[in-house]
């Protein structure tokens, strides 16, 4: 690595994010040199890998979580990974399985019919289905279960299902070959810490310094650590909810999602086949809060208690977070289901909500998930705040990115790209008419 070289933009994270954002500067911009850094030896190796994440392409439709706005902006950003996968994908990239997200008892069914009516303009592709047609999609989610028991789905056939951490090997890929021009990638380099300099910064890294004009970080939780590094984001730290998996025999055909908790959302479990095993259905995730930016990686822990400034509003957030009864009651019960040997006993409610015949000895947790949803909350408000963070500074972008980030990677990047354009004036452009013509807006 040339330690002189000032780069026009440096990216640091080749997860999804970063690499989406590579990307992008590389097809649809004229920006002169680009580099991207990543301390793993490839893409996607953090949460971005599958199995690490529940590699669903999320548009809103069965994550009834979302409310209405919120799909619609959910969808048009996941549109863009569609097309992508559409127009590149392979086999190895994604998978379309059929989707259905699964209400049981008279309760649930009368809110899923209710949501149906409010829904159904923005996902046409989405169709209400009784106990008989689910029965034919998905067998085993009926078998077995009680017939006085109210069933009812919404359904649909385009479940998009991805491999993250492929997708970032792609977008890399074609980044690179987007324009002959100046694009170094750099893996295996540990990016530490960063200066404001007179005209950019610089950064300390494994392989050296690096000089930049514009940075952005797309590290997940580590882009915090970065910001406040700067002087930015005092108010925020992160609460990191760590998600588990387990396998059972193979019992679905696609992705069977259930109703999601207003206050708790992702709490509830979905099963799927898994891309990383087809012999298997994946159940999860759990949520366990653990004090750690990167789960197994233990030095992570001194950096989730340094975001907290050594100060009480911190523990104060965190606390009231935790002291409510819901979230109590939800990170106890999550704690027995990471329990060695009879976690998966704790666990197999959630799985036979799904598939009431699966039996706890079919059942194995999944051992080498090292997911992280690193959840931002405000101290100040001591409020969970949802959905992806993004910090933008004077010439730098930090990227924090809880689920779905891997689903809205290319929209994330889009509104990276157009900020660092304009952090350089009329210097570099975009084209947008190719941009748009690459991704058209879909129905
Ligand atoms: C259990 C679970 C289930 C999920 N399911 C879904 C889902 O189904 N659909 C969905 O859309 N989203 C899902 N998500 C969220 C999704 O996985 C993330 O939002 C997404 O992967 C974030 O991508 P990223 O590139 O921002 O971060 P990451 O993939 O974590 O990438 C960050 C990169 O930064 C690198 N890095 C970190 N620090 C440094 C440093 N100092 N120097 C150099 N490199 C560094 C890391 O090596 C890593 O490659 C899930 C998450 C979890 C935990």
């Amino acid at each position: 690595m040339n330690e002189n070289k000032q780069y026009d933009v440096v990216i640091v994270g080749g997860g999804v994010s970063g690499t989406a954002l590579f990307y992008l500067l590389r097809t649809y911009t004229n920006v002169g040199s680009i580099a991207l850094f990543d301390k793993y030896g490839g893409f996607g190796q953090a949460n971005s890998h599958p199995k690490n994440n529940s590699q669903t392409l999320h548009f809103g439709d069965i994550e009834t979580n979302y409310t209405l706005e919120k799909a619609r902006i959910v969808k048009a950003a996941s549109d863009l990974v569609a097309t992508y996968c559409d127009k590149y994908g392979s086999e190895k990239l994604f998978k379309i399985y059929p989707k259905m997200v699964l209400a049981v008892g008279q309760g649930e069914v009368d809110a899923l019919k209710d949501r149906y009516e409010k829904f159904k303009e923005l996902f046409p592709a989405l169709h209400p289905i009784e106990r008989d047609e689910i029965a034919k999609i998905e067998p085993k989610v009926v078998e077995g279960r009680d017939p006085d028991v109210p069933l009812f789905a919404l359904h649909s056939t385009e479940g998009y299902t991805v491999d993250y951490a492929r997708l970032a090997a792609d977008m890399v890929e074609r980044g690179q070959s987007a324009r002959s021009k100046d694009a170094d990638v750099f893996l295996n380099t540990c990016v530490d810490s960063t200066r404001k300099t007179k005209d950019g910064f610089e950064l300390d890294s494994s392989r050296g310094k690096i000089q930049a004009r514009v940075v952005v970080y797309a590290t997940g939780a580590h882009s915090l650590t970065f910001a406040k590094e700067l002087g930015y984001a005092d108010d925020l730290i992160i609460l990191p909810v760590a998600g588990s998996f387990f396998h059972t025999p193979n019992v679905l055909n696609g992705k069977v999602y259930t109703l999601q908790l207003k206050k708790l959302p992702f709490a509830a479990a979905h099963g799927d086949p898994d891309l990383c095993r087809g012999d298997r259905s994946r159940f999860g995730p759990t949520a366990k809060v653990l004090p750690m930016l990167e789960r197994g990686q233990w030095k992570t822990i001194w950096s989730f208690f340094k975001l907290f400034d050594l100060k009480l509003s911190s523990l104060m957030a965190v606390g009231s977070i935790i002291a409510d009864t819901t979230y109590l009651k939800f990170i106890a019960r999550n704690i027995l289901y990471d329990l060695p040997l009879i976690g998966r006993f704790f666990f197999l409610p959630n799985i036979q909500k799904i598939v009431p015949s699966i039996k706890a000895m079919d059942v194995m947790p999944l051992k080498d998930a090292k997911g992280i949803r690193p959840q931002i909350v405000n101290r100040v408000t001591r409020k969970v705040s949802l959905g992806e963070s993004r910090i933008v500074g004077d010439k730098i972008i930090l990227n924090i990115t809880p689920s779905p980030g891997a689903s809205t990677c290319l929209k994330n990047g889009e509104h990276d790209m157009r900020d660092i354009i304009e952090f350089f004036g009329d210097e570099f452009k975009i084209d947008d008419d190719r941009f748009s013509t690459d991704f058209p807006k879909r129905s």
